[in-house]
């Protein structure tokens, strides 16, 4: 990973003691957003921090209520950059809400989420192989239609157990 002249790698961050995964995950995203002249930012920072260490997808508000230092305004914008750069992107989930997730590619697994259709909480697991299975099937199956699968998502409705009391 050669950096460009926007990069601002050398800056000190707060993230230097974070686990690998979490590294990987602010590297991917400053060399992603500086190939598009954009900075990576304390909110920007923030924000993949946030996502990297909570085990679900999360909403806009659910970001602000973790950090409430984040501005919403300045929070949806820098949302919409990094979905924009393919760091992120908007899960819709048989909810309105949009949730946000790190990029397949990111992510390097996939998930398998439920959905609360309560309070709209969103648990993620990693998928079991055979779900796996059933997805690549899939995918065989529609690439002969001449369709060719970007994303897919995994959602089961139903209620949390807080909401089922
Ligand atoms: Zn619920």
């Amino acid at each position: 990973m050669s950096p460009s002249p926007n990069d601002h790698e050398h800056r000190a961050t707060p993230e230097s003691d974070a686990p690998p995964d979490e590294r990987r995950l602010h590297e991917t995203a400053l060399v992603r957003l500086s190939r598009v002249g954009l900075r990576y930012t304390t909110g920007r920072r923030r924000l993949i921090t946030i996502l990297s260490r909570a085990a679900t997808p999360l909403t806009v508000e659910e970001f602000i209520a973790i950090d409430p230092r984040l501005p919403m305004s300045s929070a949806y914008r820098d949302i919409h950059h990094l979905c924009d750069v393919g760091v992120l992107v908007r899960l819709s989930l048989l909810h309105d809400r949009s949730h946000f997730q790190f990029a397949p590619d990111l992510l390097g697994r996939r998930v398998l989420h439920f959905v609360c259709n309560d309070c709209a909480r969103v648990i993620a697991v990693r998928s079991p192989p055979s779900v796996d299975d059933v997805v690549a099937a899939a995918e065989r199956s529609v690439s002969t239609t001449s369709f060719t699968v970007e994303n897919s998502r995994l959602a089961l409705a139903g209620r949390c157990a807080a909401c089922l009391g």
